[in-house]
């Protein structure tokens, strides 16, 4: 199916409650299909892998307006070129990386948006941090100057009914945050793949991030 059908689909499928943010989850996909998805409207593109992202990012630097987020495993070595490239990190799960990030975004017009990643479900090794340290960790990156924080992002059990706990867990964790005064600005809960955005959305999300429903499924080399 074309890329132009997919995409409407999806935004048929969440015309009553669209999220502020649809995110094209494009790791494996060419540069030249990204220009058809900038065309199409999309902005918001999240990449996983360093090199791959900034290649594209050459590629399509005529293009103006796109927003790009790392959502990708974050190397303590990487953080510098991620912080300089980057215009969104989702995946901050621990105070060093904040740190190494703010630094290198110093001297840069802009802080750079970041996300706590959680690892609220058990079954989650990619990463994250645990739900208990979420407090702790935002506060520390409410102090960094070049950071500003915006909310949480996660992925979530495969199985409907478990991610249904975690989708839950996260919507009570984002809003405990918020009522906190000095996070009471936090506006993203990044949550919802293909498999899962509808049951997401009902769960608050704010932000999507599809790569399978708009792109087809992803090679094994193209990871
Ligand atoms: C690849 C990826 C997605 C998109 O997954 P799909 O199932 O292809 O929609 C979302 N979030 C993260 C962190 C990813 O790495």
């Amino acid at each position: 199916m074309p890329l132009a059908e997919r995409l409407t689909h999806v935004q048929w499928a969440i015309a009553d409650r669209p999220p502020q943010c649809l995110l094209a989850a494009s790791k494996g996909v060419a540069a030249k299909t990204l220009r058809r998805a900038y065309a199409l409207g999309l902005r918001h593109f999240g990449e996983n892998y360093l090199q791959e992202a900034l290649d594209k990012q050459m590629a399509l630097s005529d293009l103006d307006g796109i927003v790009w987020h790392f959502i990708g495993r974050i190397q303590r070595n990487k953080t510098a070129a991620l912080a300089r490239n980057f215009d969104w990190v989702e995946s901050v799960d621990r105070p060093l990386i904040a740190e190494r990030l703010n630094t290198a975004r110093a001297g840069m017009a802009a802080p750079l948006n970041v996300l706590i990643e959680v690892a609220v479900s058990a079954e989650d090794s990619k990463g994250g941090c645990a739900p208990e340290e979420v407090p702790e960790l935002a506060i520390a990156i409410s102090r960094l100057s070049h950071l500003r924080l915006r909310g949480l992002m996660a992925l979530v059990h495969p199985q409907a009914e478990q991610a249904d706990a975690d989708f839950r867990r996260m919507a009570e964790l984002f809003f405990a945050l918020q009522q906190t005064p000095v996070h009471a600005d936090l506006d993203t809960l990044s949550m919802g793949t293909s498999a899962d955005y509808l049951q997401a959305l009902q769960h608050s999300a704010t932000e999507i991030r599809l790569g399978t429903i708009l792109f087809g499924a992803r090679t094994q080399e193209s990871l």
